[in-house]
């Protein structure tokens, strides 16, 4: 049975390009539990799963409780020779605060602590409306799309890992205890995996596409009806 085509290669309304090979594929309507892959490198476009929005609302929370920790709490202890101190993120922001070093201690904090701050908020902002199956925020389409783009600069794990390189160097000359605020970055890794995991990005736009928020990016695909001149004002 040959069925009608219900994509657009104009506007590329109801096709879908693989993330990985850009191959274009036609969307479907997948039930929950099916799986959708490409054809050419078997990438997975779409799989969406009962209670997934649930679970990525408790990821961003863990996250957030997770930041707001390793903000506050000891982020490490180097002592010796019987001297010792801890400090926290919090503590080093405030030291660096008159200093040259400001812009930097910006950057890096708005790096690893606002940003991811910032995606877990936008991610609640666009999700807990559509768990709970009301309508989306206004504007969730805008929200969901800039904590995608952000996605690349939250660069916790980063931090995580330039932050043990250092650690290396540093425990030769003094001991050095890890304070919660270390573990709870090193958490907040696993966190963003099983986030990353959840996410079926495709479920997400659809579910904000469904309830008839508008999701192209830009003005309308479809143009608009050539709207009547206007009236010249008249001379005088
Ligand atoms: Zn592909």
């Amino acid at each position: 049975m040959e069925r009608e085509p219900t994509y657009d290669l104009k506007t590329g309304r109801g096709l879908m390009a693989c993330p990985r090979c850009d191959a274009l594929h036609v969307e479907e309507d997948l039930d929950l539990g099916e799986t959708a892959r490409c054809i050419r490198c078997g990438t997975v476009l779409a799989k969406p799963r009962d209670g997934a929005f649930a679970q990525l609302i408790a990821l961003a929370f863990t996250s957030v409780v997770l930041l707001v920790g390793a903000v506050f709490f000891p982020f490490l202890e180097v002592s010796t020779m019987g001297f010792g101190n801890a400090s926290s993120l919090f503590d080093v922001a405030l030291a660096f605060a008159e200093g040259v070093l400001l812009p930097l201690v910006l950057a890096v904090l708005a790096m690893i602590i606002g940003l991811p701050i910032l995606r877990s908020v936008l991610l609640l902002y666009t999700l807990v409306p559509l768990a709970q199956g009301r309508p989306p925020r206004r504007h969730a389409a805008r929200a969901y799309r800039w904590s995608e783009i952000l996605r690349p600069w939250s660069m916790a794990e980063i931090f995580v890992i330039g932050t043990a390189v250092a650690l290396v160097k540093v425990a030769g000359l003094a001991t050095v205890h890890l304070g919660p605020a270390f573990w709870a970055f090193c958490a907040l890794i696993f966190v963003n995996l099983a986030s990353r995991a959840f996410m079926c990005q495709t479920s997400i736009w659809d579910a904000i596409e469904d309830a008839g928020l508008q999701t192209e990016f830009g003005p309308r695909a479809t143009p608009a009806p050539p709207s009547q001149p206007l009236p010249r004002p008249e001379d005088a």
